[in-house]
């Protein structure tokens, strides 16, 4: 079949799916067969583009009598033919909601992605007849993702990060599990739900490796380690957590104080405090690591043995994993699919400073070629996620000169300035002061901005 005759197939026996919530307005998926579009709420067919986002390739709007409503909401996309390596985007409203590579097969595309849309199709049919979708509650899941390697996607209580990943890796009679999931009131039998969908149950794991302590890849390590009566591998830069787990108070009145004297208004502070005074601390309790994970220490899987490059800046204590032969990399935080920086600020003298060095070790790594972060699908093309990242944080520290241009600020005033007065929410803005107070350190440290002397809250200017 050749010309305008839809090219969307599924490679054979492989469900491959995509899917992806728009800002909560709408998901939108692409099973294969012909692409079936699941589209929540009140996204149309006028809505979607369908194309390639690389410049030579500009998104198109698909022909209308290629897409066709089945039901609920569940959009038929029929595209045309593909060829070469393209990634196919689809669009809503003009943002993105899903890019996945494709690949040219013999004049047929094959889908890379590796998600399910089970789960989205379900949410949509439950929708209402206005076209609310309520969505399901979200479940731990397992999917192989090559043989002897499995992601278990575990829900995460968040907006704007919806899950994260643990790695579960074949290792004799039992598993390496690479990072543990969230301590929600839920979060240990989303993981056992997740482990059971790819055949094994905690008692399997043999070992875990955490690629650093924040409460999403380290939380359920205590209980893990009890079932499993195994040992626990993590940087011993670790303790940055610890003050969280045993004294929850304390370290919530000292996040206070720094944003107090980083400019944040007394009314945010005081929602800031409600939100947060008594609540789930994400970790069951603090454990100690049995060995510590440093460079020259090796894991070993029937895949092979993997190596730790330190990585630190997103989290002190952040490594990540390379496996040499296979050229499979575990990147925790340090690279996602979807570029986020974050730096845990105030526990070392420059995050940032040791961010870039954590890109500079990744980029020396040699053979790699699938990286399974910590967040999203695994993504292949790790050297160009290295400079995305050097690239993102060179716009940040460029928006962070131009906001104090002029009169002295504090860390508060230039956060609107980084995240986008368009992304500008109070999730964001705690988010974002954390970012800009590490960049302002950087760049103190580089002799580029200082401290206004005595000033209360902190304001700072170019040098
Ligand atoms: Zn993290
Ligand atoms: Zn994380």
């Amino acid at each position: 079949m050749v010309g305008d005759q839809p090219a969307l197939e599924a490679e054979a026996g492989v469900d491959h799916v995509v899917d992806r919530t728009a800002g909560g307005e709408g998901v939108v998926g692409l099973p294969v067969g012909p692409a079936r579009v699941g589209v929540g709420i009140d996204l149309r067919v006028d809505d979607l583009q369908v194309g390639c986002p690389a410049a030579e390739h500009p998104p198109h709007r698909p022909d209308l009598g290629a897409v066709e409503v089945l039901e609920h909401g569940i959009l038929k996309v029929r595209v045309g033919r593909v060829t070469g390596r393209h990634r196919l985007s689809v669009l809503a409203r003009e943002r993105l909601v899903e890019a996945v590579d494709q690949r040219g097969v013999g004049g047929r595309v094959a889908w890379h992605a590796a998600d399910r849309i089970r789960d989205r199709a379900a949410a949509c049919e439950h929708g209402t007849a206005m076209g609310q979708p309520r969505r399901k509650r979200e479940l731990g899941r397992g999917e192989r993702v090559l043989p002897g390697v499995w992601r278990l996607r575990l829900p995460l209580p968040w907006p704007g990060v919806p899950h994260v990943n643990a790695f579960a890796v074949r290792a004799g009679e039992g598993i390496v599990l690479f990072d543990t999931g969230m301590a929600t009131e839920d979060g240990q039998r989303q993981l056992e739900l997740a482990l059971a969908q790819v055949g094994f149950r905690l008692e399997d794991v043999s070992l875990v490796v955490c690629t650093h302590a924040h409460t999403d890849h380290y939380g359920l390590a205590a209980p893990i380690l009890e079932r499993a009566e195994c040992e626990l591998w993590m940087h011993p830069a670790w303790e940055h957590i610890r003050g969280m787990i045993d004294d929850p108070d304390g370290s919530l009145d000292r996040r206070i104080e720094v944003a107090r004297q980083s400019g944040v208004p007394a009314k945010a502070l005081e929602r800031y405090e409600e939100s947060r005074r008594g609540g789930n601390t994400g970790i069951v309790r603090a454990v100690e690591p049995d060995r510590e994970l440093v460079p020259g220490v090796e894991v070993e899987t029937d895949l092979g043995s993997w190596q730790v490059i330190e990585t630190p800046g997103h989290a002190p204590s952040h490594v990540c994993l390379h496996q040499p032969e296979s050229g499979l990399v575990i990147s925790g935080d340090h690279l996602l699919g979807r570029i986020s920086l974050f730096f845990d600020y105030g526990h070392t003298p420059d995050p940032v400073g040791e961010f870039i060095g954590g890109l500079d070790e990744v980029d020396k790594l040699g053979h790699t070629t699938l990286c399974l972060a910590g967040h999203g699908r695994p993504f292949r093309d790790i050297p160009a996620k290295v400079e995305g990242n050097r690239a993102e944080l060179a716009g940040h520290l460029d928006r962070v000169r131009a906001a104090l241009g002029g009169e002295p600020r504090t860390a508060f005033e230039i956060v609107g300035e980084l995240v986008g007065p368009e992304n500008y929410n109070p999730a964001m803005a705690a988010w974002g002061l954390q970012i800009a107070l590490a960049y302002l350190d950087h760049l103190a440290l580089l002799g580029e901005v200082e401290e206004v002397e005595g000033s209360d809250p902190r304001r700072w200017r170019l040098t």
